[in-house]
């Protein structure tokens, strides 16, 4: 018995299982003797850590990474970037397969820059900076690909106007992909095969308001209206492809990070934490700038925050932060107050939001590296946050880094073939120990899901 994952990024239970199923027919034909069920992705539902917490079916908190970005320390503005190398505490599935004896090749899965040693083959994913880099292991394999395809691509410039080149970039890197996915499919030994194909997520987040009628800035009759639901078909015509190479003796996975939505806008995090005094300036920006530009002063700040697609809110602590002001002593007490308050934070048009409002420590059982204090899906995700200021108001109709229409959903896809239908639901905790037991192993015990029968 082998397997093959098929990792769609951000794939949509609703479009998939349903709205689009008709124009899929080689996902409809498999889907009809599957096992399926929308999957629930980790806190935060983002494609880093979310396809490591797939992998490993173990939580955020223990890996230590709570998105893409992560403070350095306490420092105010010193960053670092979570890669490859920031999850190696806990093995993958390849890792675990390995030790059986077992053969991995693996494409694309985020974070997977710089590529590791594993037994098989990898291509790293879209954190890869460029093609000149060595992007394969083994090494060897990089010049087999590039006689393949010539230049291989990891991502495209999605948050763009340049609306046209887009999908023509998105097309090519998706077709190119998918001709050295075929390729190492047929030429390589492999026992799990597992890809993850990014383009799906980019065309949600930049042709969303051209398809969904809800959203703020919907367009009507546009020439991008077909654009995502093109897009699941080439998925789909590839699939079909896959499908022919496999044997009976396949298991065969498609599944998703994270799902998506339409954005309602973003929320300025910072600018509604100076409105609110929780954040002092020394002088109004005259321009939109990042926070690292402003001219903060610490004395008076007690908490600022980061954008994204949910909030990392940060406390200025005595003894922590180097112009600390919350003594330790108040420090619970002043977060409780905070988390109140953005509790409370209203939409643009006064409304109250949903929001989700946590402190890591709720809801990881251990939080390694360098958390945030307060996590914040602003209505559920609806809202982005945005952390740059001079704005001069806290909600705004657009993303402030670029062109971007979706958000992420905490719903993914889960597709096992051949199963027995569909299924509330399942988390993606559980898609570690299921594969592995698929492949006639037995999960680790650190190992926090459950199988799928
Ligand atoms: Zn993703």
């Amino acid at each position: 018995m082998r397997a093959l994952v098929i990792g769609w990024d951000c794939a949509v239970p609703d479009l998939l299982f349903n709205r689009f199923l008709d124009d899929l027919p080689n996902f409809k034909r498999l889907l009809k003797n599957s096992t399926y069920a929308p999957m629930e992705s980790c806190d935060p539902p983002i494609t880093i850590p979310a396809w490591m917490v797939m992998a490993t079916s173990v939580n955020p908190g223990r890996h230590g990474i709570y998105g893409f970005r992560h403070r350095k320390g306490n420092s105010y503005n010193d960053i670092w970037i979570a890669d490859s190398t920031k999850f190696k505490k806990y093995p993958k599935v390849w890792d675990i397969l390995a030790k059986y004896g077992k053969k991995s090749c693996i494409i694309g899965l985020p974070p997977s820059y710089p590529p590791l040693p594993l037994k098989g083959c990898m291509i790293s994913c879209f954190i890869t900076p460029d093609a000149e880099k060595q992007y394969t292991y083994p090494p060897e394999l990089k010049k087999e690909i590039e006689r393949l395809v010539g230049e291989y691509i990891f991502d495209v410039e999605f948050r763009t106007d340049e609306k046209d080149a887009l999908v023509k970039n998105l097309w090519e890197m998706t077709e190119r992909r998918h001709e050295v996915i075929k390729y190492l499919m047929e030429n390589k030994e492999w026992d799990l095969f597992w890809f993850v194909e990014i383009g799906l997520d980019r065309v949600q987040h930049a042709f969303w308001r051209y398809f969904d009628k809800e959203h703020h800035l919907y367009e009507p009759n546009s020439p991008y209206k077909n654009v995502i639901r093109d897009y699941y078909k080439l998925l789909d015509k590839n699939l079909g492809e896959l499908l022919k190479i496999v044997d009976e003796d396949t298991k065969i996975f498609i599944v998703s990070d994270h799902g998506a939505k339409r954005m309602k806008g973003a929320f300025c995090i910072n600018e509604w934490l100076i409105k609110k005094r929780w954040l002092v300036l020394k002088e109004e920006p005259k321009n939109i700038i990042s926070l690292d530009k402003a001219n903060i002063d610490w004395s008076k700040t007690k908490a600022w925050g980061w954008g994204g697609y949910y909030a990392r809110v940060f406390l200025n602590v005595k003894g922590r932060e180097e112009n600390g002001i919350i003594s330790r002593e108040e420090f619970e007490k002043v977060r409780k107050e905070l988390m109140e308050e953005l509790m409370n934070a209203k939409d643009d048009r006064g409304n109250k939001m949903a929001n989700k409002v946590f402190t890591p420590e709720e809801i990881y059982p251990e939080c390694r590296g360098n958390p945030p204090d307060i996590m914040v899906y602003f209505d559920d995700l609806y809202w982005r946050s945005a952390g740059t200021i001079g704005h001069g108001k806290v909600h705004l109709e657009k993303n402030d880094t670029g062109p971007d229409d979706a958000v992420h959903d905490k719903f993914g896809v889960f597709v096992m073939y051949p199963g027995n239908g569909k299924l509330d639901g399942v988390s993606i905790y559980d898609f570690a120990p299921t594969l592995l037991s698929q492949l006639g192993i037995k999960a680790p015990l650190h190992m926090e899901g459950k199988v799928i029968k």
